[in-house]
């Protein structure tokens, strides 16, 4: 036998067995949720959702990230403790060795109902583009009806009756027992004013409109409002420009979760 076949032979060997082990992986049932986008099989594996990324609960840098536990919580309510269907796109295994693939639970795609009701963004990593376009159009109407994390919060300075962005720089200047967290409606009832700095704006313009000034981090595909604190870090070769946010979305770029451009 000459060594070709001997390879051939191997790699055919090879292929069945990952097949098979595959296969098996198919279904399963959900022991544990680790946060809105990982969650762990009865066998011990650790199923990683295509398509999309939740806030983190243990970011190395960041600590936990804003809604990361109501992000949690959600894809717990969806399928803690029941049997999901796994489909798989190209690649199989992300580097950490966790399955990589979209849940069903019945009839309920686990993937699209997370960006549906905003508790996850859309995150595109190549080979797996099965169901991005989806993806991208469920994320669209969840930022236009702002469920979940694009829910926007503003801080108002009670002592002077004016409401500010959570990044706008002057909040560091205002003492904290003046400082409250505030959602659209109730800034309106009380006709606060908005602040000179950050101008703030109460409701998400449509995307087609929403004209302005955005910068996109290439490498981690966010894209923010000039004056957001992420976007300063951002370096020279990694930034890229857009003039309205559905530019932005369409390059496949997700909204700052600070900044909520
Ligand atoms: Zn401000
Ligand atoms: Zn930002």
């Amino acid at each position: 036998m000459d060594k070709r076949r001997i390879i051939f032979a191997f790699i055919a060997f090879a292929l069945v067995a990952g097949l098979i082990a595959l296969q098996k992986s198919l279904k399963g049932d959900v022991a544990r949720v680790i946060d809105g986008d990982t969650f762990v099989l009865k066998t011990g594996q650790h199923i990683r959702l295509i398509g999309i990324n939740a806030p983190e609960l243990h970011h190395p840098t960041l600590g936990e990230e804003p809604y990361g536990r109501e992000a949690k919580g959600h894809l717990e309510k969806l399928i803690m403790g029941k049997k999901v269907r796994l489909e798989l796109d190209v690649q199989t295994h992300d580097k950490y060795g966790r399955l990589l693939a979209y849940a069903y639970v019945g009839k309920i795609f686990v993937n699209a109902k997370m960006v549906e009701d905003g508790y996850a963004q859309v995150m595109t990593i190549p080979p797996n583009v099965k169901y991005q376009h989806l993806f991208l159009k469920l994320q669209r109407e969840a930022m236009e009806k702002e469920r979940g994390l694009w829910e926007r919060r503003f801080v108002v300075d009670k002592s002077k009756g004016i409401y500010h962005l959570p990044s706008c720089p002057l909040l560091k200047t205002i003492a904290s027992k003046n400082k409250v967290e505030m959602r659209a409606k109730e800034i309106t009832d009380n006709k606060y004013k908005p602040c000179d700095v950050c101008k703030p704006i109460l409701s998400s313009p449509p995307l087609e409109k929403g004209k302005g000034e955005y910068v996109g981090n290439k490498s981690s595909k966010k894209f923010h409002r000039l004056d957001c604190p992420w976007a300063k870090k951002i370096s020279e070769k990694n930034r890229l420009y857009f003039t309205t946010r559905e530019e932005a979305i369409k390059q496949g770029y997700t909204p700052c979760l600070v900044c909520k451009p």
